[in-house]
């Protein structure tokens, strides 16, 4: 098996594994209990938000803990647009998010609010100047991605959020692929809120954060008891919160090793393709993730291409996906405007810290001998005449 779609999820870490066994089991005390029992998960949760604060350049206070990264975005759109004065004012986002950053703009359009969206180049960056030309009356919000979790590309957020504040506007980005990955400091971002999630940097599942810098008025989402100072009620989760920090402390420790590592792997595998006769482009950004890896096989279909890699024991995914009658390309490779010919062909390897070069090369390997005894799509690729 070589597991190689991490931008999808990660493994436990043992470190965060470690730290969340206690509050699993027998500290299983409720945190807003008033009894000694309660003391110490109250002070773990203290501790955490402390680590995980000072991870991203934030306040302690500055960080509320969520069920993971959808939650978070929710949050940070519906809270902004239904809090008090900006009622009436819509958000502009980027046509390459996330889903749980399209979904909930989706449903404020529904719901009467002005909804816009920035387009990108064909690298997947989005211009700044294209907020300031297009769009009329000021969003409440401005919300673009920190990194695209198809093709890496890492966004220019301080240009953002300097053109957002000229309009009176908040600005939030969704950093669930960059956090844990990259430097993060949200005052050199400039942004006023900043989504997580603990999955996407070896920490638990179902357990993220949002940051909200101080004085910025947010309407909870969930309404009930009063943990989070009253602004996302419900139980602490209070094993997967340990694991989270825990996980990012490590994550933070290692970045630069980390980022090295997977460049290495990203080099190992291109050097790999090249060597072969496919034709392919490589996606996204000179600035992105380290580890993300989007490539587009000339007449290849993207999601029996991932089909076949997975009867081998390979997992990775693809830029495009078979509804009932046809193929669909995801709206980031649409976005793009790749060439038609390339993009059903698109795959997105997300390499992490514990895959090996050999395995990169073993995945081309695969990859090359699948296409190549494709009856339909070898002919298509005889030829390496558009290497890059
Ligand atoms: N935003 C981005 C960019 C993501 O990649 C993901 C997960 O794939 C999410 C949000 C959703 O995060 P979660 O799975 O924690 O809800």
């Amino acid at each position: 098996m070589i597991y190689a779609d991490h931008a999808a999820t990660t493994a436990l870490s043992s470190t965060a594994l470690e730290a969340m066994k206690p509050w699993l089991q027998d500290k299983y005390g409720n945190p807003s209990a008033l009894y000694r029992q309660a003391r110490e998960p109250r002070k773990v949760i203290d501790h955490a938000r402390e680590t995980i604060a000072s991870a991203i350049g934030a306040l302690p206070e500055e960080i509320f803990f969520t069920s993971g990264g959808t939650e978070s975005n929710n949050w940070a759109i519906k809270g902004t647009v239904f809090r008090g004065p900006e009622k009436s004012r819509g958000v502009v986002t980027s046509c390459i998010e996330h889903h749980a950053v399209l979904n909930p703009c989706e449903f404020l359009r529904r719901m009467g609010y002005a909804v816009n969206y920035l387009p990108v180049d064909n690298e997947g960056v989005v211009y700044p100047s294209t907020l300031v030309d297009d769009f009329g009356e000021p969003p409440a919000l401005v919300s673009v991605m920190l990194a695209n979790n198809e093709i890496g590309s890492i966004q220019p957020i301080k240009l953002l959020a300097d053109v957002a504040h000229d309009f009176g506007s908040l600005m939030h980005t969704d950093a669930v692929q960059a956090v844990g990955h990259i430097p993060i400091d949200v005052n050199q971002l400039g942004v006023d809120m900043l989504s997580a999630s603990a999955h996407k940097f070896n920490g638990p599942k179902g357990v993220g954060f949002l940051y909200v810098r101080k004085g910025v008025k947010l309407e909870p989402l969930l309404h009930g008891g009063a943990q989070e100072e009253h602004m996302r009620a419900g139980t602490e989760n209070v094993a997967g919160i340990v694991g989270m920090a825990a996980a990012l402390q490590e994550h933070i420790g290692n970045l630069d090793a980390e980022t090295i590592y997977l460049k290495r792997l990203r080099a190992s595998l291109v050097e790999a393709l090249k060597e072969t006769d496919l034709r392919f482009r490589l996606n996204g950004a000179e600035k992105r993730i380290p580890g993300s890896i989007s490539i587009s096989f000339y007449g290849v279909d993207g999601e029996v291409l991932m089909n076949r890699l997975d009867l081998k024991g390979i997992a990775v995914s693809t830029g495009s996906a078979c509804d009932s009658k046809r193929t669909v390309l995801s709206h980031v490779i649409q976005a793009i405007k790749m060439p038609v010919e390339y993009a059903y062909g698109t795959i997105r390897i997300t390499p992490g810290m514990e895959n090996t070069p050999e395995e990169m090369r073993q995945i081309v390997s695969q990859i090359n001998e699948i296409i190549m005894t494709h009856k339909t799509w070898r002919n298509d690729n005889a030829g390496n005449d558009d290497p890059n």
